[in-house]
Order: C-alpha cells, then sequence, then structure tokens
C-alpha cells in the first residue's frame, strides 16, 4: 500500500477510586503527545448536572429523562464543559463524590457516556482513564494498566490534596467515602469495576508519581514501543 497511514492506539488506565490514575495518566499523555480523557469527569459532570436539577440521585427513571438535555465536552487543556461551561470546580465537590457512583451504575449513562469515550479514541490516540476502560469500552486498547494502591495510601493522598487545596476535611471521612464508591462501581451491572485479564496490574503505594509514570512508560516501550 502506498500509505503509511499510522493507527490511533490507545492506553487504558483503570483502578479504584484515588489510585493516583489521573495524575499519571495526565503525564504519560503529555510524555506521548497523546490526548488525556478523564472519563471519571465526565459522570461527575452528569451528576452535578443532576444535582443541579434537584433530581434524586438514586432515581434512576428520573435521572436519565435527563440525558437529551446533557452535553458534555472535554478540551485540550483537561476542562470540562457541562451544556457549554467550565465545571472544572464544581464536579470535584464533596457532594458529586458521594453520589456519582449510583449515576454511574446507570446503564442508560453508561452507554451515552460510552459512545462518546469511544469516539474519541477513535479519532486520535489516547490515554484514558476510568474503571471500565480496559474491560468494556476500548477492550482492544494497545495498553491497558490496572492501577491500584492500599486503602491508607488512597485516603492519605486524598486527605493532603484537599488539605493542599484548602478543603476542610476529615481523613476518616474520605476512607468511607472511597471505600463505598469502590464497592458500588465494582458491584454494579454493567461494567463494573475489575481488572481486565490483559492488563498488567501496577501496585504505587511505596511509589511516588514519577515512579509511576517512568513503570508505565516502561510498559508501553516493552510492549508497542514499536508503533510510536
Ligand atoms: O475517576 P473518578 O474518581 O473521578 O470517577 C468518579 C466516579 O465515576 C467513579 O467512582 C465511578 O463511579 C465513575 N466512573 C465509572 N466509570 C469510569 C470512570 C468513572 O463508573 N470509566
Amino acid at each position: 500500500m502506498g500509505y503509511n497511514m499510522k493507527k490511533n492506539i490507545s492506553i487504558a488506565i483503570d483502578g479504584p477510586a484515588a489510585a493516583g490514575k489521573s495524575t499519571v495518566a495526565k503525564l504519560v499523555a503529555k510524555k506521548l503527545n497523546f490526548t488525556y480523557v478523564d472519563t471519571g469527569a465526565m459522570y461527575r459532570a452528569v451528576t452535578f448536572f443532576v444535582l443541579k436539577n434537584k433530581i434524586n440521585p438514586q432515581d434512576e427513571k428520573a435521572v436519565c429523562a435527563l440525558i437529551p438535555q446533557i452535553e458534555i465536552m472535554l478540551d485540550e487543556n483537561n476542562n470540562v464543559f457541562l451544556n457549554g461551561k467550565n465545571v472544572n470546580k464544581e464536579i470535584r465537590e464533596r457532594e458529586v463524590a458521594e453520589n456519582v457512583s449510583y449515576i454511574a451504575s446507570y446503564k442508560e449513562v453508561r452507554i451515552f457516556l460510552v459512545k462518546q469515550q469511544r469516539k474519541i479514541a477513535s479519532c486520535s490516540s489516547v490515554v484514558m482513564d476510568g474503571r471500565d476502560i480496559g474491560s468494556y469500552v476500548l477492550p482492544n486498547a494497545d495498553v491497558k494498566i490496572f492501577q491500584v494502591a492500599s486503602i491508607s495510601t488512597r485516603a492519605n493522598r486524598r486527605y493532603k490534596e484537599n488539605i493542599s487545596k484548602n478543603i476542610e476535611c476529615s481523613y476518616n471521612d474520605i476512607e468511607e467515602e472511597l471505600k463505598k464508591r469502590d464497592y458500588i462501581d465494582s458491584h454494579r451491572e454493567m461494567a463494573p469495576l475489575k481488572k481486565a485479564e490483559d492488563a498488567f496490574e501496577l501496585d504505587t503505594s511505596n511509589l511516588d508519581v514519577s515512579q509511576v509514570v517512568d513503570e508505565i512508560l516502561k510498559i508501553i516501550n516493552q510492549q508497542i514501543g514499536d508503533l510510536l
């Protein structure tokens, strides 16, 4: 063939809440010059819309009825737009975190967002992080990482992050919220949080950010170095 079309590459990074996926995924994407896609931010944006409209997040029918009114966009600087408005700050609020796993368990919500996630991956090379990227959204991803860390490491990291941003919080509340989210995320019917069979499990409990990035880049190079 006369063409030398470079195929779009996808790197999936999944794992439980606050395992440091987004920090690392952003850096890996930058290094490779790929698009970073934060799928959690998309579920959070839907949740924010539900709460803003005073709909009970546990009322599946009422939540799903809102879907036609929702448009979510991510830009190249990792900004999240909900119906044209930047909601980066709002989607990190506590009320969103406490309710997002209910919203993410609804099939119609997932179908709506997965469609968009697959479309992004079909148009560009991506590093996509979430819970079901390697197992469901992009089952043919070129490299799959399942990033884990102990619950105390994850709660500690989130606690320190909040304190540095002047967000008032208690360590115990954070640990409880993470455990609850992980439970709902891994027990839902559709595309639950789980390690894809062909994913590399990476325990980051004793690694700092740059060590995790190096480790992931090493795995990527070993797997698909020839495609980069
Ligand atoms: O990654 P983050 O913690 O921001 O994700 C927020 C929530 O969104 C998760 O706890 C989960 O309920 C949901 N989520 C999901 N599938 C994804 C990404 C996030 O269900 N691919």
